[in-house]
C-alpha cells in the first residue's frame, strides 16, 4: 500500500485519481496482515484495487466524473466491490473517468482530462481512463471499470494493459451507476491474465439485488488458463483491408495471424457486412437509454442543486444545465429526440431491429469459430484535444468495441506491441456468451 501511495503521489500530474483512501488502505493492510499471520486471509489478500468513479462504495463519495453528483455519498456498496472486499482486497481510491462514462478519451470529466503515462500529450482513452492509467503507471495492481461500448477495452489498448468486458449479466450491476442498462457491464483492467481471471471469478455470479444477473455457474477461471486443442479463429476482413486502420495495428494483427497458422490453428478471414451499422445502432440505443437513466438527476434526490432555483421548474432546469457537461447534454438531447413520439419508430424501434440482426449474424459467426480477433481501436492514443471539436470523429474510436456490447458477448483487449511512436497497441478477442474461460486461456496463449 505504501508503495502504491508513493507512486500515486509521484504521478499526481496524470490526474488518474479523484480521491485516495490513504489512511483507510493502510489500516486495512494492517488488519489483513493479522489475518495472514493467523492463516485466515481471503483469496485477494493484499491485492490493491482502484475503483472507477461509477461504483458505489458505502460511506464514500461518488460522482461519475460529474458536477451534478457534487457531495453525493454512497449508502451501500456495489455487489462486485463487496465481493472483492470480502476476499480481503484493499480499495485504494476513486478514479477519474468521463462524465457518466460517456466518452472515448477521458476529456469529458468535470475534473479535467487524465494523461496517458506513455506520452502525456496524449489521451489514455475512455471512459475508464483514470482506471487504465492507474494500472499502467503502477498506482494500483488492478482497477474495476465499466464497459458500455468499449470503456474498459479501449483505454486498456491505449495504455498497454489488459481490459476485459465479460458477458452481459455475468457480473451484478447492483451499485454501478446506470448509463445504458442493456449494454452496461463491469470490467477489469490489469496487467496479467491470472489477476484478471481471479477478479472475474470473485465478482461474477448471481446476486439477489440484480434481477438481470445470470445464474450460469461461475467456473474457476483462474485455474484453467491453458489451450489444449487446435482452434478455429476468424478475423474480420474489413479490419485488414480498410484504409482507416493505422498500419502498425494492422501489422500487429497480421503477425498474430501468422503465429496462429504456424501453430496449426485454422485461421480464416470473414466478412462482417454489418460493421457500418454498429455505431449508428449503438449511439441511437445508448442515448435513448441514458436520457431515461439520467432523468433522476433533478436536483432533488442527489448531489448538486442550482442555487438560482426559486421555482420547481427552474430548479430542474438550472440544476441540469449547470450540473451536466457538454457531452452528457448532447446525449440526453439525442436520446430524448429518438424516443419522442414522432421519431420513436424511425429511430428507436429501427435500431432495436438492427440490434437483433447484428446479434443473429454474430451468433452465426461464433457458431462457426472459437474466437474472432480484431483491432481494439482503429488508431493508437491520439493527442489531447485532437477530436474534441468533432463528436462524430470521436465516436469512431469505438468502431470495433461496440459490437460486443450490442450483442452482449465477452471481449478482451490484450497488449500487442507498440507503434512507431512507442505507443501501445491493443488486440481484441471476442468469443461466444459465457466463454470467458476459453477467452482468458486464449489471451494468455497470445500474450
Ligand atoms: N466511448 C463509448 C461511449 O462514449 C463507450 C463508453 C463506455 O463504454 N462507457 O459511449
Amino acid at each position: 500500500v505504501e508503495h502504491y501511495l508513493f507512486t500515486i503521489k509521484n504521478k499526481a500530474h496524470l490526474n488518474a485519481f479523484l480521491e485516495v483512501y490513504d489512511k483507510e488502505a493502510l489500516d486495512r493492510a494492517q488488519e489483513i496482515d493479522h489475518k495472514i499471520a493467523q492463516g485466515k486471509q481471503g483469496r485477494l489478500a493484499g491485492m490493491v484495487i482502484g475503483l472507477k468513479d461509477v461504483l458505489c462504495y458505502q460511506d464514500h463519495r461518488l460522482q461519475a466524473g460529474s458536477k451534478i453528483l457534487d457531495g453525493f455519498v454512497s449508502q451501500f456498496t456495489a455487489t462486485a466491490v463487496q465481493r472483492l472486499i470480502d476476499e480481503d482486497a484493499i480499495i485504494i481510491g476513486r478514479q477519474n473517468c468521463d462524465e457518466f462514462a460517456m466518452g472515448s478519451s477521458n476529456e469529458n470529466s468535470a475534473f479535467g482530462p487524465v494523461l496517458n503515462d506513455a506520452d502525456t500529450t496524449r489521451v489514455p482513452g475512455g471512459s475508464s481512463g483514470g482506471s487504465a492509467v492507474a494500472v499502467q503507471a503502477g498506482m494500483c495492481l488492478a482497477s474495476i471499470g465499466s464497459d458500455t461500448g468499449g470503456s474498459v477495452r479501449q483505454p486498456a489498448a491505449f495504455c498497454g494493459i489488459i481490459g476485459l468486458k465479460p458477458t452481459y449479466s455475468r457480473i451484478s450491476r447492483y451499485g454501478l451507476i446506470a448509463y445504458a442498462s442493456s449494454f452496461d457491464t463491469i470490467g477489469i483492467l490489469a496487467t496479467s491474465i491470472e489477476d484478471t481471471a481471479l477478479l472475474l471469478e470473485i465478482m461474477s455470479g448471481k446476486d439477489d439485488f440484480d434481477s438481470t444477473v445470470s445464474h450460469t455457474e461461475v467456473p474457476p477461471y483462474s485455474q484453467k488458463l491453458s489451450i489444449s486443442n487446435k482452434l478455429k479463429v476468424a478475423y474480420i476482413r474489413e479490419t485488414i483491408d480498410s484504409e482507416g486502420i493505422q498500419e502498425s495495428i494492422r501489422n500487429g494483427i497480421l503477425k498474430k495471424i501468422d503465429f496462429l497458422k504456424s501453430e496449426g490453428h485454422q485461421v480464416e478471414a470473414v466478412d462482417l457486412p454489418l460493421l457500418d451499422y454498429l455505431l449508428p445502432t449503438y449511439y441511437i440505443l445508448i442515448t435513448a437509454e441514458s436520457s431515461s437513466n439520467l432523468s433522476r438527476y433533478d436536483g432533488v434526490k442527489y448531489g448538486f442543486r442550482s442555487p438560482q432555483s426559486n421555482t420547481l421548474e427552474h430548479m430542474y432546469k438550472y440544476t441540469r444545465t449547470q450540473g451536466f457537461g457538454e457531452e452528457v447534454k448532447r446525449r440526453i438531447m439525442l436520446g430524448t429526440f429518438v424516443l419522442s413520439a414522432s421519431y420513436y419508430d424511425a429511430y428507436y424501434t429501427k435500431a432495436q431491429k438492427v440490434r437483433r440482426i447484428i446479434k443473429e449474424k454474430t451468433d452465426e459467426l461464433l457458431a462457426m469459430y472459437d474466437f474472432v480477433i480484431l483491432p481494439t481501436t482503429p488508431s493508437t492514443a491520439f493527442r489531447i484535444g485532437e477530436h474534441t471539436a468533432n463528436p462524430l470523429e470521436m465516436y469512431l474510436a469505438d468502431l470495433f468495441t461496440v459490437q460486443a456490447n450490442v450483442v452482449g458477448i465477452p471481449a478482451i483487449s490484450i497488449p500487442n506491441g507498440y507503434d512507431e511512436n512507442g505507443l501501445p497497441i491493443g488486440l481484441q478477442v471476442m468469443t461466444n456468451y459465457f466463454g470467458e474461460e476459453r477467452l482468458l486461456a486464449f489471451s494468455k496463449y497470445l500474450m
